[in-house]
């Protein structure tokens, strides 16, 4: 048996990488299997060309928990190593590039990904590590490699006769949760789930055998049938070729990543080699209409070992609403974040999946306009999203970004535009959407401006406000304004004048009536000569003031958001009972009237709470009485 330091230069690591992380010290696993496929796939590249003699046998790696002797073994039949590859590779490779790696990023945090620790993470976990290992080579001599975690180790021959390497941790004090077979089980499922050689735990029981009894007969006891437990798919989706899947096949893949939620709407399979290399696969979810839908769901992997859920620097911000797999070598998994920000091919990648969006969404509107529409509830949350946080994509996402009006029918921009052009063109020659974000609330309103030809869209999520404020900026020529923030009358500013049937001595007698029911803190009173067919009170919320203060809400901002609505209380003198029975009242039926249709108006509102809304209710019932 020989003794060494592993390193002549005194300073021992040790210490460091047991702390390194605490928060991720799970990634040993990841980083001692993600070896042990190395070693195997090396093998299997050697055996493809011929380099290395008969059958390679099952290659499946073997992961053991042995509770009683406390010890954790990643065990694999690869290339294994001879005497002189472990001194290089493990006393030297291995542990430098350890060395580096600390060295690099001791005092960083946030690093994505953390490879490069490698081999000498097992000693986060570990006291004493075991290497034994038998070169693919014949003739080679097994050897047996330890180290206590300090700079020495010991090396010493011994019989093993497979090809391969078994890592063994002796698991230390304080990590005793790593002998727990849910604990590693779950570690793996997430770490390896799809790396490319089967990964086997233990032995499961295996149901697919079973019979079921026949109607009227009693269950027979089934024999007990195990099989290897094993926890990886050799060959994920994403690395197959489209050709070759079919819809179901992207849906249940759906279904093994996110279980119990709803089907995708689609999916974009990403596959390109230069200049990067990433292949994946991104699925838009099914989100109607709210932004509950929940960010950062899409997995990072690099070749197959799975990295992190956390890919904000490499998916736009709009698309990390967007579920699925992102796989590629290209991205530098240990850097820190703001240099991933300036990294060029994380910017290439970025574009790259921009780009693939927005041709996908374009080949669904170009292919089948009828459910794009149908799925517009959903899309729309995406492309709105985009448009106002990508500059990028604005460009590309504005032919194909439609708008529903409450009749339910769905316009570009573009044709939305021509549509009303004729009659919704406003005296300063812009064009005016008319708008509501609540239907229901609505109603008389956009009742009213149905009636005077103009059309109403349904812009009710909670990104609209940003939306219509992106297309106002942008030189759309459009302004968009909410059905009840004026009168039918002045909604598209026209300049047109109804005259009114009262004098102006009469307009100001209503009026002070109106002030004196309204008062101080209710709403500004105004005398407006309207329709007489329309309503003889009319309660409006001038659009500037509101979206401002809905904006900075969203914001979740003070300021503005406190202060009570501004609303005007628009007086129709044409009205027949504000022209007659309020102008020619006695004083206390002229009173009581006003604050009825005031009330009124109010509750078209849903502004009218509380006693108020009780003691209008009860005046009502006398009436009818
Ligand atoms: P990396 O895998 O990034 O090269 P590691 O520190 O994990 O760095 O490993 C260093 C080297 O040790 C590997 O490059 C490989 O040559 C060797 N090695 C580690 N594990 C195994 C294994 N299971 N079988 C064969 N060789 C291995």
């Amino acid at each position: 048996m020989q003794k060494g330091n592993i390193s002549v230069q005194a300073e021992n690591i040790f210490p460091i990488i047991k702390q390194f992380l605490y928060s991720d010290q799970e990634i040993f696993l990841r980083e001692l299997v993600s070896n042990a496929v190395d070693a195997t796939t090396k093998l299997k590249t050697l055996s493809n060309s011929g380099k290395v003699k008969g059958e390679l046998g099952d290659t499946t790696i073997e992961i053991i928990v042995d509770k009683e002797a406390k010890t954790l073994t990643i065990k694999d039949k690869g290339i294994g190593m001879s005497e002189e590859e472990v001194m290089k590779y493990l006393n030297q490779v291995a542990f430098s590039s350890a060395q580096d790696f600390l060295e690099k990023y001791k005092n960083e945090s946030g690093i994505i990904g953390h490879f490069g620790l490698g081999f000498y993470s097992a000693f986060m976990v570990a006291d004493k590590v075991d290497v034994v290992t038998k070169s693919f080579v014949e003739g080679t001599q097994a050897v047996t490699w330890s180290c206590t975690g300090d700079p020495e180790y010991t090396l010493d021959t011994n019989d093993k006769t497979e090809r391969g390497t078994e890592v063994i941790l002796h698991i230390s004090e304080d990590s005793v949760e790593y002998l727990e077979d849910s604990k590693i089980e779950g570690l793996l499922t997430k770490y390896c789930k799809f790396l490319p050689v089967s990964i086997k735990f233990g032995t499961k029981q295996d149901y697919s055998k079973d019979v079921e009894p026949k109607e009227g007969e009693e269950a027979v006891e089934q024999e007990e049938v195990f099989v290897d437990n094993i926890i990886n798919s050799v060959a994920p989706l994403w690395k197959k070729l489209p050709a070759d899947l079919t819809d179901e096949d992207y849906k249940s893949f759906y279904n093994e990543l996110y279980p119990f939620s709803a089907p995708p709407l689609f999916w974009i399979h990403l596959n390109i080699d230069y200049p990067f290399s990433l292949t994946g696969v991104l699925y838009f979810p099914k989100v109607s209409n709210t932004l509950e839908v929940q960010k950062n769901k899409i997995q990072l992997y690099s070749n197959q070992v799975y990295v992190t859920d956390d890919v904000k620097e490499i998916v736009p911000e709009f698309l990390t609403l967007l579920h699925g797999v992102i796989d590629s070598p290209d991205i530098p998994l240990n850097v820190s974040r703001s240099y991933l920000q300036s990294d060029k091919n994380v910017k290439k990648i970025t574009g790259y999946i921009t780009k693939k969006v927005a041709d996908k969404l374009g080949e669904l509107f170009k292919e089948d306009r009828k459910s794009y529409e149908e799925k517009w509830d959903d899309i729309g949350i995406f492309v709105k999203y985009g448009l106002i946080s990508d500059e990028k994509f604005y460009d590309r996402a504005l032919p194909i970004t439609l708008m529903k009006n409450v009749d339910g029918e769905h316009f570009t921009i573009e044709d939305y535009k021509a549509k009303i052009k004729d009659t919704q063109t406003d005296k300063h020659n812009k064009v005016v959407c008319l708008y509501t974000n609540a239907p229901d609330e609505h109603d008389s309103f956009i009742q009213s401006a149905k009636n005077r030809g103009y059309d109403v869209l349904d812009l009710g999520t909670v990104l609209d406000n940003h939306f219509m404020q992106s297309l106002e900026s942008k030189g759309q020529e459009l302004t968009f304004i909410r059905v009840d923030s004026d009168t039918v009358d002045n909604l598209v500013q026209k300049d047109e004048v109804i005259a009114s049937v009262l004098s102006e001595k009469e307009e100001e007698s209503v009026k002070t009536v109106f002030k004196a029911v309204v008062g101080e803190k209710g709403g500004n009173v105004e005398t407006k000569a309207l329709s007489p067919d329309d309503q003889p009170i009319i309660i409006t919320k001038p659009e500037f003031m509101r979206r401002m203060k809905e904006m900075q809400a969203m914001q979740g901002m003070g300021g503005m958001a406190n202060f009570p609505d501004t609303y005007n209380v628009v007086v129709n003198t044409n009205h027949p009972l504000v022209a007659d029975k309020i102008l020619n009242g006695k004083e206390a039926e002229q009173k009581d009237l006003a604050k009825y249709l005031y009330d009124l108006a109010l509750l078209n509102q849903n502004m009218l709470k509380g006693a108020d809304l009780t003691s209008f209710i009860n005046k009502s019932l006398t009436f009818i009485k």
